[in-house]
């Protein structure tokens, strides 16, 4: 049982910003966009934060099979990106969650080289126009949140 806002006993496999070289060729950012935790396959993984499902796709090249949960009622709010799923379960877009609630198995889906959990986070006004399109390190507000 892996809980994203869970931390402290889940090994990073990627840190943000890693590889720069091969993220400026397979996504033109400066480096890797999120935070990679590795975790087995069909790891139960939950809602960092309360919100709505609101993207729900494949993406065979890159994130594989993933979702991204955003904070209701807000265009430019903070949204969390969960990646390289294997299973969503009977998640699906329009789904309103808390933090917490179950909606997702880890997997190794799309651009993956073994089981992991690929975590986007954007903040709340993010600029897209940035380097990495409004990408941050989520592990300090992974913390936060598991701080309460
Ligand atoms: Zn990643």
């Amino acid at each position: 049982m892996l809980n994203p806002i869970t931390l402290l006993d889940t090994p990073v496999s990627q840190q943000f910003a890693e590889n720069p070289g091969y993220y400026q060729r397979v996504s033109g950012t400066p480096g890797h966009n999120g935070l990679d935790l590795a975790c087995g396959l069909a790891t139960q993984l939950y809602s960092p934060i309360e919100g709505v499902i609101s993207e729900l796709d494949v993406d065979p090249y890159g994130w594989g099979l993933y979702l991204k949960i955003s904070e209701i009622g807000n265009d430019n709010g903070q949204h969390y990106l969960l990646a390289h799923l294997s299973s969503v379960g009977d998640s699906k877009v329009g789904d309103q969650v808390v933090a917490g609630t179950p909606i997702a198995l880890s997997g190794s889906s799309g651009n993956s080289t073994g089981p992991h959990v690929h975590v986007g986070w954007r903040p709340n006004g993010a600029y897209r126009n940035t380097l990495y399109h409004g990408w941050c390190d989520p592990e300090g507000e992974l913390a936060r949140l598991q701080e309460g």
